[in-house]
């Protein structure tokens, strides 16, 4: 069988191509994580999954994946997304609001929202990457770099700072296509600093003995510019060139334009083959804000008792590079779609731990034939610029075939359980439910209506709708909503919800 391609989409070159690792089967990728000031909110989580996936899916290929994701925890400036990098620090910003009073410094804070971040990342069951360096842990290669930069005539000091001298890399805009002569449009909003060779150069080291966080340097006491930090740690874990880079769309320009800028004037090599850019994710048709009440982070919606893997089923149902309306409503939706994968999950190891049901007859070919084919289609549009509206949906009907069989041999088992642990190496929305027995706590993950999950109600009401048994599948939808679980019958199959209190 040919080899497949794992094609993605790249920023930099407007075009889907495959991912071409240097080293033939190893995957060298850099994901940059979040600034820890505060909650990560389910935005940020959009694109800390896509990253996810793809490692998921290089893996789900037999690659090898060095996966670098970093905590920015440094207080960068509130303005640090334009190229100047003015305006107040986010961390002492963010230690005196209310919600700071709680921390000793700025330390604390950051420590308590990096704790927070983890947790968070662990229950939407993202994979561990290889390494998750801390800026603060890397300023030493953050100083060594502009040094050297200074050194070689690309950056320049002044009064206030280091400046990288956009002028020094002819090809800079190349990803975002704010090349030098468009840049004085790109960075028009921003006030000029004198210190400034030009309104374009941008901060490698801010001299400040007044801020919260500071290191000395050869500049005197100060701290990093932000986008040095991501050069410094890619390159002190992945080396000089990396395979493959991703961020959220606004990542794209000045951050990761002024990431290349720096890495490549001070290697003198390409820095990264392939770049992957993920839509902001909108909340009910808008923007996330506070303001508006429709800013989400993780930790509410699973206080409020919506199921972490759901919230991550939701989140990815839309593929990365479309934009992609958050609803209340598709989350619910979702909860329905993932008990699925975990009543196929019981029924297999109830099988396989029954009484032996004797040698399968034909029809477990069948059976394992769907699967597999089912299974190697979801892989298939995930190596397609992961396209998981696709993927998911060819793992869902895998659950149909599953839930299809009135009981399952011991044979089927097995073929059930290894679809469904394939699907969940590589999409991550069907763990295994950790004790099968709690599903008889009535808890909104695991809803069990008169001592039976309600998808073997779901599948009963479906039996009495085929036979035209209308009384009877009535009854179930009556009996079901007695309990507060609203069905909702879609192309794809019945789904239910339950009123959160
Ligand atoms: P920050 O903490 O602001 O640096 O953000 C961490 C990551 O989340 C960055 O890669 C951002 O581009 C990304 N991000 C921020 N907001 C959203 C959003 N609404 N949708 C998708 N990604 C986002
Ligand atoms: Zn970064």
């Amino acid at each position: 069988m040919p080899e497949r391609a794992f094609k993605l989409y790249d920023t930099q070159s407007r075009q889907v191509k495959a991912l071409q690792t240097m080293e033939p089967g190893h995957l060298r990728f850099y994901s940059c994580g979040p600034t820890v000031y505060s909650y990560a909110h389910i935005g940020n989580f959009r694109s800390f999954l896509a990253a996810d996936l793809v490692v998921r899916t290089a893996k789900a290929l037999g690659w090898r994946v060095s996966w670098v994701t970093n905590i920015t925890d440094v207080g960068h400036l509130t303005q640090d997304d334009v190229a100047d990098a003015g305006g107040e620090d986010r961390m002492e910003k963010a230690l005196h609001s209310k919600e700071g009073e709680q921390f000793a410094n700025v330390w604390d804070l950051a420590e308590y929202y990096t704790t927070c971040y983890l947790e968070d990342w662990e229950r939407l069951n993202l994979s561990r990457p290889e390494v998750r360096p801390r800026a603060t842990q890397h300023v030493r290669e953050q100083i060594v770099m502009t040094e050297e930069l200074v050194a070689n005539g690309h950056a320049y000091e002044t009064p206030t700072g280091v400046y990288f001298n956009v002028d020094s890399k002819p090809d800079y805009g190349k990803l975002s296509g704010n090349t030098r002569d468009k840049l004085k449009e790109a960075v028009r909003d921003v006030v000029m600093d004198d210190n400034k060779r030009q309104q374009a150069d941008f901060a490698l080291w801010k001299k400040d003995d007044k801020h919260l966080m500071q290191w000395f340097s050869p500049w005197g006491w100060g701290f990093p510019g932000w986008h040095i930090e991501c050069s410094a740690m890619a390159r002190a874990y992945l080396g000089d060139t990396i395979d493959l880079h991703s961020g959220g769309e606004d990542n794209m320009f000045p951050h990761h334009e002024c990431e290349i800028a720096q890495s490549e004037s001070f290697t003198g090599k390409p820095f990264c083959n392939h770049w992957m850019h993920v839509r902001f994710l909108q909340v009910e048709g808008e923007k996330m804000a506070k303001r508006t009440g429709n800013f989400y982070t993780v930790r509410d919606l699973i206080e409020e008792g919506y199921d972490p893997i759901a919230l991550r089923y939701a989140l990815m149902s839309v593929p990365y590079g479309k934009p992609f309306n958050f609803t209340l409503q598709g989350l619910r939706d979702a909860m329905g779609n993932v008990e699925r994968f975990r009543e196929c999950w019981r029924r297999a190891e109830a099988a396989a731990e029954g009484p032996s049901t004797g040698i399968d007859g034909e029809g477990i070919d069948a059976f394992r034939a769907q699967l597999e084919r089912l299974y190697d289609e979801s892989l298939d549009a995930m190596c397609d610029d992961l396209n998981t509206s696709v993927g998911i949906a060819k793992a869902l009907e895998g659950t149909k075939v599953i839930l299809r069989e009135s009981q399952l041999s011991q044979g089927q088992a097995l073929v059930a359980s290894r679809f469904l642990s394939q699907v969940e190496a590589l999409l991550g929305i069907a763990p295994k439910p950790v004790d099968p027995q709690a599903s008889g706590s009535q808890t909104s993950a695991y809803p069990v209506i008169d001592g039976r999950p309600i998808e073997v109600w779901i599948e009963e009401r479906a039996q009495a709708k085929k036979s035209k048994d209308f009384a009877a599948a009535d009854a179930i939808r009556k009996r079901l909503s007695d309990e507060g679980f609203e069905l909702r019958d879609t192309p794809d199959g019945t789904s239910w919800t339950k009123s959160v209190p």
